[in-house]
């Protein structure tokens, strides 16, 4: 028997997703009534389908300050998702605190590697561990025997040892979307014993890489006592204060039918067409990056550039689209990062722009789901370096809208998905501004042969590895479930995904 189906039997009825945010964005309308848009990241793309049949539920932060009251919205967005949704209300100085502050100043830059950007504040901490009691209150409320818990990411570390203390002695489940950086960053966390003890008190933790568990098996042993390991393989058994944790390795995947799906309808293809048309007779180079400066946009844009300058075949005959979804915008840093981007696409374009072709057309917004595949399916050369990152869904959602696998991934050694992707991607260092321009120019040169070869390497591995696979690895893992043994209502009427607006016609 393995070590994932031991000792862990035990019939669920029902999944309980805890995560920082709702997957709906709630916004106020002119008229003062609340409007439902469906929340956008890997975590809600991932979490929704799984759920919307089975009477699941979602614990979160709606992404509107304040005690409002949200039950009437909630309920109807609840109806349109298919499952329920309950919110932790969060005050502006709590959102400060423990959102832009100890989750996105303190937590992601350390485990991106990125200590230097870290803004180790206690009053942080404090704000963290309260309105990780906030979500503990609501999970205690809202929840009963029968249910298994699944908390996601590092937002919510101290979930379990507050649902300890008031008794729980369920099962709960954590995966982490981010890294886990190693020992030597780690301990410059203040909070470094607090953190690795809760995480402790979950029963399964979820990693993306097992690089990611490795750092954090190493953290353990080096600052916890009596901490033993045993098995290997995806799931590891640790033993430490009397209690057995899993360790296990899960990559999370995409929806890959759904992309591959839409990617071939009409109005993505249409859509497709548009953009070559607008941009003839080149190859288009296509970054996709939330505004982050884990996501190496800067690098990538001087890589770009000298990519130009060194390879003169590829002027006229590239663009890079580089598209940037506004985030964090509260957080200086991340203004200063704009800045940052802005002036480099403007020197790179000042400095090589020729009559009918500019080399970098860059986008700051968040594009609609037609417009995103569109670029997905059109683009010949998927160009994603990040400086690290958990995962990265864009480099797989890219590879699933490459209908004709004539397409190339260059992909950064230091995302999550490099490990999944290595035999088809060209792996570059993001680092490395040279490695990454050679790296551009080989993909545009690449024959149409090895292009389709290594394409279709990389669909295989996403479409076998995709969201439903990761949910089902997980559940076997945690509690020897399978995804379909969660019961599907029987009255369960499939509805759309989006509440329609007041002013669209029904
Ligand atoms: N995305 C989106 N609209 C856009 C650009 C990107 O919804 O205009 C989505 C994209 O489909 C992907 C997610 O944002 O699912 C980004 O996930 P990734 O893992 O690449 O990075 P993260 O932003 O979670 O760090």
């Amino acid at each position: 028997m393995s070590l994932a189906s031991q000792d862990n039997r035990q019939s669920f009825k029902r999944l309980v997703v805890v995560s920082n945010r709702l997957p709906i964005v709630l916004t106020r309308n002119p008229e003062g009534d609340w409007e439902i848009e469906p929340g956008r990241g890997g975590l809600v793309t991932a979490m929704a389908p799984v759920l919307r049949n089975r009477g699941g539920l979602w614990i979160g932060w709606p992404g509107t300050p304040g005690e409002l009251d949200l039950s009437e919205a909630l309920d109807a967005a609840s109806r349109d998702v298919g499952y329920r949704l309950r919110p932790v209300a969060l005050t502006e100085d709590e959102i400060d605190g423990f959102y832009y502050g100890f989750s996105n100043e303190i937590v992601w830059p350390l485990f991106h590697d990125l200590q230097s950007r870290c803004n180790f504040d206690p009053g942080y901490w404090r704000t963290y561990c309260q309105v990780n009691r906030k979500f503990v209150e609501t999970i205690a409320e809202n929840t009963e025997p029968g249910d298994y818990l699944w908390i996601h990411d590092y937002h919510l570390m101290l979930v379990a040892p507050g649902l300890r203390e008031l008794g729980f002695n369920q099962n709960i489940g954590f995966f982490l979307h981010i890294p886990f950086p190693p020992l030597d960053l780690f301990v410059k966390m203040p909070w470094r014993f607090q953190l690795l003890r809760a995480m402790l008190d979950y029963d399964m933790i979820g990693f993306q890489t097992s690089r990611d568990r490795r750092n954090f098996i190493q953290c353990i042993r080096a600052l916890i006592k009596d901490v033993e390991t045993e098995g290997r393989g995806r799931v590891l058994l640790i033993k430490a204060g009397g209690r057995e944790i899993r360790a296990g390795v899960f990559p999370i995947g995409i929806d890959y039918k759904a992309y591959e799906l839409t990617a071939r309808s009409a109005e993505v293809a249409d859509a497709a067409w548009h953009i070559h048309e607008g941009l003839p007779h080149r190859q288009i180079i296509l970054g996709v990056d939330r505004l982050d400066y884990s996501k190496g946009i800067p690098l990538r844009l001087e890589a770009f550039g000298t990519a130009l300058a060194r390879y003169p075949d590829l002027k006229q005959n590239v663009s890079l689209v580089q598209v940037v979804v506004p985030s964090r915008e509260n957080i200086p840093e991340y203004q200063l990062l704009r800045t940052e981007i802005e002036q480099t696409v403007s020197q790179i374009n000042g400095e090589f722009t020729q009559a009918g072709w500019i080399p970098i057309h860059y986008i700051f917004r968040t594009l609609d789901r037609t417009e995103l595949l569109a670029h997905y399916r059109t683009a010949e050369i998927g160009l994603v370096t990040p400086l690290k990152d958990g995962m990265n869904l864009v480099a797989k959602e890219y590879c699933a809208c490459s209908l004709e696998e004539n397409c190339v991934l260059i992909l950064s050694e230091f995302a999550g998905a490099a490990a999944q992707l290595q035999r088809g991607a060209i792996l570059v260092n993001p680092y490395d501004i040279e490695g990454v321009a050679n790296a551009i120019y080989q993909a545009f040169r690449m024959t149409p042969a090895e292009r389709r070869l290594r394409m279709r390497r990389l669909r295989q591995s996403i479409r076998k590895q995709d969201i439903f696979w990761w949910v089902d690895s997980f559940l076997h893992a945690a509690i020897s479930t399978h995804l379909g043994s969660f019961p599907v209502l029987e009255d369960y009427q499939p509805q759309v995904m989006m509440r329609k607006h007041p002013q669209q016609p029904e």
